[in-house]
């Protein structure tokens, strides 16, 4: 598949965003599109100035929701280089999503082509500052017009960028997670493993529920018995009880985070006990009355580790290492950071240079 490369004059590029970037609110000047349908498969494949599509209001993205999208960065390692941390492993996953969803396979090594033409046109947009980096967000969406409900015959798939701010400018903050049993996010059978636009809008009223009452992000329970926990918002969660770490299994309706794999390697390289296995919400707080839990951390590429805080659950609350950031989330948070950045070993050939 040939690649058109349309590179945006100087003249008309943007001013890069000075100093708070926040997260998704600059956008990069170039973008990568490539469109399909049956007869053709995937063609028209270019990088382009960022600009909106034009959609017709019967697009089936638009009233049956087929859409599907990854989330990566690229970083600006010490040595100069962009740093990908396991593209392959997003664009597999996006493919899995793509399968539940009854949308086309994606070419992930042309795609992979694309994603570099993209960073080669944008690397001046990819931030130099330690723990600053460009977000990746590769997408795809069903355009055909029709109001009939099955599966479209055309597909967009882009990839759009931006630059983001350091996740913990004033350092390692643990966040505050309230736990619901009255909402739930996946259902067995369902679409929870696959990252598709309906389960962020599923999970809204809930996120809106727990801000107002003073906590970041929800924690969720499973959906049969309300009991079990799955995982935090955009974040795959961990325990660290006694001398064992433990996380959900992925059954089916947990997103299979690969910040979630990566941490479960370092964990075993460093010799410490993994073990996925359902766990009750009452057995975490019991562990943690009983001083056998010491800490709580989430996984995701937005924040890498995400130490948590405390613990809300209907009227009770915990409090999770003094509200204070554990020995094992710093450690592995610093590892992460330091192969995604080329300062650490990355003995697994995580990181792609480009
Ligand atoms: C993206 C996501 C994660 C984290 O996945 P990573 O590959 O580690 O970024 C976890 N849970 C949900 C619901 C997600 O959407």
């Amino acid at each position: 598949m040939e690649i058109q490369l349309e590179i945006v004059p100087e003249s008309e590029r943007k001013a890069k965003p000075d100093a708070a970037l926040g997260f998704g609110r600059h956008m990069a000047d170039h973008m990568f599109v490539m469109s399909w349908d049956e007869a053709q498969g995937w063609h028209d494949a270019a990088i382009k100035k960022y600009a909106d599509f034009s959609l017709d209001p019967a697009a089936m993205v638009l009233h049956y929701g087929q859409a599907i999208f990854e989330g990566m960065k690229a970083f600006r390692g010490r040595d100069g280089r962009i740093h990908l941390f396991r593209p392959t492993a997003n664009f597999a996953r996006m493919n899995k999503s793509a399968q539940r969803m009854c949308m086309p396979q994606i070419p992930e090594d042309e795609v992979m082509k694309g994603l570099r033409m993209l960073l080669e046109a944008d690397a001046d947009w990819i931030p130099d500052e330690h723990g600053s980096s460009l977000y990746i967000r590769p997408t795809m969406i069903a355009t055909e017009a029709g109001l009939g409900v099955r599966p479209s015959n055309q597909y967009l798939f882009y990839i759009i960028t931006c630059p983001v701010g350091a996740y913990y400018p004033e350092g390692f903050d643990p966040v505050k997670i309230f736990v619901t049993d009255k909402y739930v996010r996946a259902v067995p059978g369902g679409v929870g493993a696959a990252k598709t636009a309906g389960n962020y809008a599923a999970s809204i009223m809930a996120a809106v529920e727990a801000q107002k009452a003073g906590y970041t992000q929800v924690l969720w329970l499973d959906a049969v018995e309300r009991k079990y926990v799955e995982e935090v918002g955009t974040m795959n969660i961990f325990f660290v009880i006694g001398d064992e770490v433990v996380t959900p299994p992925l059954t089916g309706s947990i997103l299979p985070g690969i910040t979630r794999q990566s941490v479960m390697q370092i964990l075993e390289d460093w010799g410490l006990r993994v073990v996925e296995r359902p766990i009750a919400i009452e057995e975490v707080f019991a562990a943690t009355e009983n001083g056998q839990l010491s800490e709580i951390f989430g996984t995701g590429t937005a924040a890498g580790i995400s130490p948590v805080g405390a613990l809300h659950y209907n009227d009770r609350d915990c409090t999770i290492n003094g509200g204070c950031t554990g020995q094992l989330s710093q450690r592995l948070f610093d590892h992460l950071q330091g192969i995604q950045y080329g300062e650490m070993e990355d003995s697994h050939g995580w990181v792609e240079n480009i």
